[in-house]
């Protein structure tokens, strides 16, 4: 364990707009401090007017890398230099990593969302998946399902168009549920999850017949301001297998972790009582 930084503390950090509700911080120091690493991850509060000059400046530092939150994740991939597939398809990076020969994006919100249904041992390739929503996030989990190989790809959003254009883009074959028959949808859903904003902090919760799913559906919710949003409890209370957005943060903080850092963040002590404490102690 070292005694505080030295000169060659290799850091990175998280920029938002705002930042202050970032759990990276809390996520990352517990790692860093399970693993005695001469490192440091902070979070940096970056308005969209400062933001390429603050990416291009850090870059020069021997900060390794940076995490991208809202509203900057576009940005992000168009100042890059590089971009993996996934930052591509997504349209997107929330991981930006700092190289002799520039800036790489990355995005790993679709690898944290199936790292986070691994515990529920989804079979893909007999599964039919319901998303709900058609924004950023349900951009990186259609994404993620499309790459599992998911046999039947169904997705409703309020506004049926921006449905249409995502699946243009990144899943023709799949179905387009009008917003207002969702419920009949669950019918045939094995997994099901909410990409949309609904619930976020505990307000206009997306309400489901879940009465209509299928027994054992894993149901998801990215979301996780509540922890357990309206969303979830139903389909709790249904029995089914739910999984909340705490573990697709987590998920997504590991490849970030080894990319900044070269090392796997360790699984032991666990990550996620310390961010429900710090949930739970947030005003
Ligand atoms: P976004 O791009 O702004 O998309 C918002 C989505 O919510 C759209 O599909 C929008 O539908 C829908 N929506 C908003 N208000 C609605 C309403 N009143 N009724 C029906 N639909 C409504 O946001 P995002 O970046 O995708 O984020 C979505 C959620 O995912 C957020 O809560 C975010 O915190 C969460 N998230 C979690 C993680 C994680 O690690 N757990 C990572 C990324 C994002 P329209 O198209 O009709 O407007």
């Amino acid at each position: 364990m070292t005694d505080g930084l030295t000169g060659r503390a290799v850091f990175a950090g998280v920029a938002g707009d705002p930042v202050a509700h970032s759990l990276s911080p809390r996520l990352m120091g517990h790692w860093i401090r399970m693993l005695g690493l001469d490192a440091a991850y902070l979070p940096f509060a970056v308005p969209p007017s400062g933001f390429e000059a603050f990416v291009r400046g850090l870059a020069r530092t021997q900060a390794s890398g940076l995490n991208v939150t809202l509203p900057h994740k576009e940005a992000a991939l168009a100042l890059a230099d590089r971009a993996t597939p996934a930052a591509k398809a997504v349209g997107a990076a929330n991981l930006l990593t700092f190289h002799p020969d520039g800036i790489l994006a990355d995005n790993s919100d679709a690898a944290g969302f199936l790292a986070a249904l691994e515990p529920a041992e989804p079979d893909y390739a007999s599964s039919t998946a319901l998303v709900l929503g058609a924004g950023g996030a349900a951009r990186a989990l259609v994404h993620a399902l499309v790459t599992s190989g998911v046999k039947n790809l169904l997705i409703s959003n309020r506004t049926a168009d921006r449905a249409r254009a995502l699946a243009a883009e990144l899943a023709p074959d799949a179905g387009i549920v009008p917003w207002e028959d969702r419920d009949a949808a669950l019918a045939e859903a094995d997994i099901v999850v909410n990409a949309t904003a609904l619930g976020l902090k505990g307000e206009n919760d997306l309400v489901m017949d879940w009465a209509k799913a299928r027994s054992g559906a894993i149901v998801f919710d990215s979301v996780y301001t509540p922890l357990v949003t309206g969303f979830l409890a139903g389909a709790r209370q249904a029995g089914l297998n739910t999984i909340d957005g705490l573990d697709m943060l987590i998920g997504q903080a590991r490849p970030s972790f080894r990319a900044f850092f070269g090392h796997d963040a360790p699984a032991d002590p666990p990550v996620r009582p310390v961010l429900l404490e710090a949930l739970g102690a947030r005003p």
